[in-house]
């Protein structure tokens, strides 16, 4: 069998891109990765903004964007579960992948000098090893639920086995119990940022997460292209701050346009599992790996 080292094996450093990390390995420098859809979809799981997330309620298809909103749970809260239930079954399913584990790596070496900002809410960093305390999940998380009415219950943990069952099978008597917050009885909802609601500290880490980009030392986008307004202002915080600035991507995003308007900005051309595991030991060290 032939083996095609573009796909199978580590990519080689461009001389500039271990130039750049070089100089912040060197200068014990703070790191914060930024990760989207893109390393996720390395581990099968779909983005849900194409054909995969439409949903028929009645006659009547709906796009993510319309199903994920506050709007929608407001009108159809068990369509909107009914859906997000479907959406958790296919993330149950997949398996953090070499991305992800090289970001775990990352983090250990570098401890508090060490963020993860994602995107995703699938939790695949987190059992991939990487710590709650230094991952801000930006778009929330699918382990957690919350009162849709702020009641003050806090974050429980997703009913483990509604993620099992069929997600198109209309809810049980039993699951809507389940489904019901035990303080003020009204509606539970996803731990997550819906279309039409804003960023705040308290569920998203939205203060957390731009203190952390103004001290920015690099920062390593991943998978990403910036659709959503946090993304953009890290981006851009990073920039002017005069931040390293590394983008992991297969594509031309706004990401790689700004680091390659960067004084020490690379474009790494590629996927996160092929480009992420060099990069990472670029960092960190090779010596630190064993
Ligand atoms: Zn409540």
């Amino acid at each position: 069998m032939i083996q095609c080292s573009c796909h199978n094996g580590p990519m080689p450093l461009e001389p500039r891109l271990r130039e750049i990390l070089g100089e912040v390995r060197d200068a014990g420098g703070r790191v914060v990765a930024l990760t989207g859809a893109g390393i996720s979809a390395e581990s099968g799981i779909p983005t849900f903004r194409g054909r995969d997330g439409f949903w028929v309620v009645g006659s009547r298809n709906y796009m993510p964007q319309e199903m994920a909103t506050h709007a929608m749970f407001l009108m159809e809260p068990e369509e909107v579960w009914r859906w997000y239930l479907h959406r958790f079954g296919v993330v149950r399913h997949a398996a953090p992948n070499a991305g992800h584990e090289a970001l775990v790596r990352l983090e250990r070496a570098l401890g508090e000098r060490f963020t993860l900002v994602t995107q995703n809410i699938d939790g695949l960093h987190r059992r991939a090893g990487a710590s709650d305390e230094r991952t801000h999940c930006i778009h929330g998380d699918a382990a957690w639920v919350r009162c849709a009415h702020d009641c003050g219950v806090g974050l429980l943990p997703h009913p483990a086995h509604l993620a099992a069952r069929d997600g198109r099978a209309p809810l049980s008597p039993a699951e809507r119990e389940e489904l019901t917050c035990p303080r003020c009885r009204g509606w539970l909802r996803p731990h997550v940022l819906w279309f039409d609601e804003c960023y705040d500290e308290e569920n998203y880490r939205f203060d957390s997460t731009l203190r952390a980009a103004r001290e920015a030392d690099l920062l390593l986008v991943v998978g990403t292209s910036g659709a959503t307004n946090l993304p953009v202002r890290v981006g851009q915080l990073c920039f002017t701050g005069g931040a390293a600035l590394v983008d992991v991507n297969p594509e031309e995003n706004p990401f790689s346009e700004l680091a390659e308007r960067s004084r020490r900005g690379f474009f790494a051309r590629g996927s996160a599992t092929a480009r992420l595991p060099e990069i990472v030991e670029a960092l960190v060290g090779e010596r630190a790996l064993s």
